[in-house]
């Protein structure tokens, strides 16, 4: 049972999941790919090795404080004040899937409204820095925050735990979602091409071409998963970054 596990357990299974899913990609697109799909890459130049190297240590530190944020609310006591359900039969399959789609609307309007504030420039140099120093991102950008950032990122959890009843698998594939769009949304490569995210429906997504305009102009593109929040507020930039 995962709330029987300690945290040096959950802090090897995240980095596991992390670096995993981080280095694979970076493998692929950044070694093997490379070159090959250059008209993909959405700024030219490449990373130095020492961006790579503060983003890896700053990510393992976010994944200690995720490991944190996973052992509260799988500790029996913690849980049990939080809408967390084990039993399959407290709520339809059609209500499993729908908690998927709401943790990440949630997590979608948690993160556009908490990234506008840490752009304040109260503060933005003592928390936020860090994540934009990474002006050319990359998987390794992901995960790569101040500790700070990552309390405040992590804590989305405590607000979708205790908002909506949500069963344990279905926050583990939440979490999976989040990982993989995130690392999409820092791969530095467009994936989605033009005639999907300038149609009606695919306007909506968030791309990764967007957040790398946000990484260049720290003034635009603040949305996690959508672009409902920017296009509400009128922050969305779809130009793509000059090098
Ligand atoms: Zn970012
Ligand atoms: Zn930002």
């Amino acid at each position: 049972m995962l709330h029987e596990t300690n945290y040096a357990l959950l802090v090897l299974m995240i980095s596991l999941r992390y670096f995993f899913l981080a280095g694979i990609t970076y493998f692929v697109f950044y070694r093997i790919l490379r070159l090959k799909i250059v008209r993909l890459k959405i700024q030219q130049k490449f990373p130095m090795q020492k961006d790579y190297i503060r983003e890896i240590k700053h990510s393992f530190l976010t994944i200690l404080i995720f490991a944190g944020y996973a052992f509260l609310i799988f500790s029996d006591d913690f849980r049990s004040k939080t809408q967390i359900y084990d039993n399959f039969q407290e709520h339809s399959i059609l209500y499993f899937f729908a908690s998927i789609i709401l943790a990440i609307l949630i997590h979608d309007t948690y993160f556009y409204f908490m990234h506008r504030i840490m752009h304040h420039r109260l503060f933005f140099k003592h928390i936020h820095l860090i994540h934009h120093k990474s002006t050319n991102p990359n998987p390794f950008s992901s995960y790569s925050f101040h500790p700070s950032e990552a309390i405040i990122e992590g804590a989305v959890i405590l607000v979708i735990v205790f908002t909506i009843p949500i069963h344990k698998i279905a926050i583990g594939l939440f979490l999976l979602f989040m990982i993989l769009f995130n690392i999409y949304g820092h791969l530095g490569y467009e994936l989605i091409p033009k005639k999907i995210s300038n149609s009606a429906l695919g306007k909506w997504i968030n791309t990764a071409t967007y957040h790398n305009v946000h990484h260049k102009n720290s003034k635009k593109n603040f949305g996690l998963y959508f672009t409902f929040w920017d296009r509400i507020f009128n922050t969305l930039e779809q130009k793509t970054p000059k090098e």
